[in-house]
């Protein structure tokens, strides 16, 4: 089966951001958590950028993709002088049984390993790491690739990005308008936000990335360590 497995990472040269090595501040994940711990066992609430499909306002990261993800992280020698992305295609093999079938990719694009026979993919995760050369930065979000591939389909229904400081999720709300985004140039729509947002790289990668993927019912989580010596929580913030 034909897989979109090539997914070049985004240019962050023609912003005029200044390029900063931690995200800038988050939304607060203690407060997140306290907000989980208030509500839970409520109905999901609302929350701004969901109005075009009913994104639930968190996501929890699975806990064989987060250990993954950070086995993954630690394999690409990140703000070293050279760096290697490393993924993984989770699927329910022929047994029907939960597996990671992990890959290598290059510098800054990941080649996600095919399915086997039988497999049913169920998700798909991959790093975002920069050599020092290229600012080191941690933080930076899915590139217009990775949505572009997510929205063609055959990647399960959530992609996952770990950028050492943060991880990423995309899912889907409601299939019928991602499958009619087929044909959007999400790298259009990414391009003039992401060049005149401030707020840092980080910022403006998911401002960016939020206007990319508005109207095609995906729904974009973050998850952000408060610190350095804070592991990333396992859940992420609608963004
Ligand atoms: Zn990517």
């Amino acid at each position: 089966m034909t897989t979109w497995a090539y997914r070049p990472r985004p240019s962050l040269a023609t912003t005029s951001q200044p390029m900063v090595a931690r995200t800038a501040a988050q939304p607060g994940n203690q407060a997140v958590l306290r907000r989980l711990s208030a509500s839970a066992g409520a109905a999901p609430q609302q929350t701004k950028g969901a109005a075009e499909a009913p994104c639930p306002p968190f996501h929890s990261f699975p806990e064989d993709i987060y250990q993954a993800m950070e086995a993954a992280w630690k394999r690409t020698n990140h703000g070293g002088e050279e760096v290697t992305e490393h993924g993984g295609r989770i699927v329910s093999d022929w047994r029907g049984k939960r597996k990671i079938r992990t890959g290598v990719g290059e510098s800054e694009s990941i080649h996600l390993p095919e399915e086997k026979f039988g497999d049913d993919t169920l998700s798909t995760f991959h790093t975002h790491p920069y050599s020092k050369a290229k600012g080191a930065h941690l933080g930076v979000g899915f590139s217009s690739d990775d949505i572009k591939g997510f929205v063609l389909g055959q990647q399960g229904g959530a992609d996952y990005v770990t950028a050492g400081s943060c991880n990423f999720a995309l899912t889907v709300a409601d299939p019928a308008k991602r499958d009619a985004c087929q044909d959007v140039d999400f790298e259009k729509r990414f391009r003039p936000v992401f060049n005149t947002t401030s707020g840092g790289v980080q910022n403006a990668v998911n401002q960016g990335n939020k206007a990319a993927i508005a109207g095609c019912g995906l729904c974009y989580y973050q998850a952000c360590r408060p610190d350095p010596n804070s592991p990333i929580p396992r859940v992420g913030v609608l963004i």
